[in-house]
């Protein structure tokens, strides 16, 4: 399918039918007083100009990075216990394809499985990694945060959060360490990946609403990130900081909103 798609780009770029955005960038260059084109894809970044404090005003897409009240990552603290029924996971193991797409290592599914949360069924899209963590504990970062992806029939998302602490090396991440390119692309993986490997013994969890963490900061996210962080290895932190040494957004006011804490 990653394939088929590229060589179909290709074919278009070969026949002059589609205008590779490289060329319009170029362009843009060459006009150096010209204010930059707008457009769905502004080059954004996790510093300096183009760094998070800046993504809202980049693009007018973008805007809600700037304006919106219900953002995330946030600073968990102070949250209110609830009952509410436990996130039903069914993912199965696969062989997927691992994707360097500039900003993250992140693991593409196809048909990989559902969640139920409060209710509502979503699908496993992808899940990738943040360094250091993008959610925090009373004000702590965790070295790694993996987000699990998921999309409902409706559109909204549902991420599943998984913070990892520095410990015993995880078999999983080698896995997909070892298949992840070290330059902008993709590759298949390896081996086959169980993702349900990468969630900790005990499932409880943080639950709020919010947004992407990445522009266009869309506040249509059901947060749960788990408490119980797993563990992964110094070697294998160093691993994914030399690609990725700084790709998180920092935390943002929680505003209006409450913090649940459930099984
Ligand atoms: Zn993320």
């Amino acid at each position: 399918m990653i394939f088929m798609h590229k060589w179909f780009s290709f074919f278009l770029i070969a026949f002059g039918l589609l205008v590779p955005s490289a060329l319009a960038a170029n362009d843009a260059q060459v006009h150096p007083h010209q204010p930059a084109p707008q457009n769905h894809t502004a080059h954004w970044s996790y510093e300096g100009e183009t760094g998070p404090a800046h993504w809202g005003g980049m693009n007018e897409h973008y805007s809600a990075c700037a304006i919106g009240k219900q953002q995330s990552p946030i600073d968990f603290q102070g949250a209110y216990t609830a009952s509410l029924s436990p996130i039903a996971i069914d993912w199965p193991a696969l062989k997927p394809v691992i994707v360097n797409n500039g900003h993250t290592i992140q693991v593409n599914i196809d048909n990989g499985g559902t969640m139920v949360m409060n209710g509502k069924t979503y699908k496993l899209l992808q899940f990738h990694f943040h360094h250091l963590s993008e959610h925090t504990v009373d004000g702590q970062h965790y070295p790694l945060e993996a987000h699990f992806v998921h999309k409902a029939e409706d559109g909204t998302l549902g991420v599943l959060g998984v913070f990892f602490v520095e410990g015993k090396a995880n078999k999983t991440i080698q896995k997909i360490w070892n298949s992840a390119p070290l330059e902008k692309g993709d590759m298949q993986a390896h081996k086959k990946i169980k993702p349900a490997t990468l969630l900790p013994k005990d499932r409880s969890t943080y639950r709020y609403e919010g947004s992407l963490t990445t522009p266009p900061c869309s506040q249509i996210v059901d947060w749960a990130v788990f408490r119980q962080p797993i563990e992964l290895s110094r070697a294998q932190i160093e691993a994914f900081s030399r690609l990725y040494a700084h790709n998180f957004r920092p935390v943002q006011p929680i505003n209006r909103r409450y913090i649940l804490q459930a099984q």
